[in-house]
């Protein structure tokens, strides 16, 4: 924000420049951070809108930084994505979390009415491109012996926006081998609807700014037919639709009228530690 020459604008914004010093500060101390293992998963549930039963979680990862505390992704993943450090964070997050899902499975292995809790991983568009993601896939999975059906890979709508054959060739072949890709934060991208059927994607997370809608009761009449088309296109397709920001009951009920599938969300749960989820799992099969 300073300028060579005259002091015009010495001052010009004291906290931008403390924000470059920061995100600076933080850029440089990534790849230590990952070596030092101050990297934590958190775990938000996947509820069953029609039963409320849980049927898995997100990850979603934290860094505790020694200075700043628990720092939140949108603090630290873009700049992990311009200095190429998330790809292997993001093998990091991906091993984790498959085994935490295999630690879930062992502990639930008696509950009957427990079925495989699945787990749901972010990939960041660097990930996509990186030619080690379906090889680095089916190691984790091979070494922890979980089913490719118990991961579910989310990508974003608009990293998939006109996307050529080769951007979506490893993603075929994880599908193919039965692993989920889900489409995260959709409806805020501009993707054609036909487009879909391009896609290896089952299912559709639709954005939180639908959820948001939903907050009034009765809820605005034309976002309702949005939701209620996407979720007929969707299920016309085969698709799954996942909701994502529910945080009230009136949404739920709303979204479950709509036909959506899946929530997730504060009225459920906040994103924290497994043994929390697998505590929530519990509850809720055995009452
Ligand atoms: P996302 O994939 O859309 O994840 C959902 C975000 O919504 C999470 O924010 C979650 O904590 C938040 N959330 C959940 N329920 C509610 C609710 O009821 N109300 C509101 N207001 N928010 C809710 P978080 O954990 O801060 O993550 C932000 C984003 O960072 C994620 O958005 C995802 O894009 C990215 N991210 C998180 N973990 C990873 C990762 O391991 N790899 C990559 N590439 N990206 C990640
Ligand atoms: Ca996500
Ligand atoms: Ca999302
Ligand atoms: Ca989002």
């Amino acid at each position: 924000a300073k300028s060579a020459g005259g002091n015009r604008f010495e001052l010009a914004d004291p906290e931008a420049d403390a924000r470059a010093i920061t995100r600076h500060g933080l850029t440089t101390a990534l790849p230590t951070a990952l070596e030092r293992g101050e990297f934590f998963i958190e775990y938000q549930p996947l509820v069953h809108l029609g039963d409320g039963s849980v049927r898995g979680a997100e990850a979603l990862v934290r860094w505790l930084h020694p200075q700043h505390g628990v720092l939140g992704p949108d603090r630290f993943i873009p700049l992990a994505e311009h200095t190429g450090l998330i790809v292997p964070l993001g093998r990091w997050v991906l091993e984790q979390s498959v085994r935490q899902a295999r630690e879930w499975r062992e502990l639930h292995g008696g509950v009957e009415a427990l079925g495989p809790l699945r787990i749901n991983v972010n990939l960041s568009p660097c990930q996509l491109t990186h030619p080690g993601l379906v090889q680095d896939t089916v190691d984790i999975l091979e070494r922890t012996g979980v089913a490719p059906d118990a991961l579910c890979l989310e990508v974003t709508e608009s990293a998939l926006i006109g996307a050529d054959d080769d951007l979506l060739k490893p993603l075929r072949r994880l599908a193919e081998m039965g692993v989920d890709i889900a489409l995260d934060d959709f409806g805020t991208g501009y993707s054609n609807l036909a487009n879909l059927r391009r896609l290896p994607v089952s299912i559709l997370k639709l954005d939180r700014s639908f959820t948001q809608s939903m907050q009034q009761f009765p809820a605005d009449p034309v976002d309702l037919k949005i939701v209620e088309g996407i979720v007929s296109l969707a299920h016309s397709l085969d698709l799954a639709v996942t909701v994502e920001g529910v945080e009230t009951g009136a949404q739920a009920e709303q979204l479950r009228i709509l036909g959506c599938d899946t929530a997730q969300g504060w009225y459920y749960a906040r994103p924290g530690p497994p043994e929390r989820l697998h505590e929530l799992a519990l509850v809720d099969a055995t009452g």
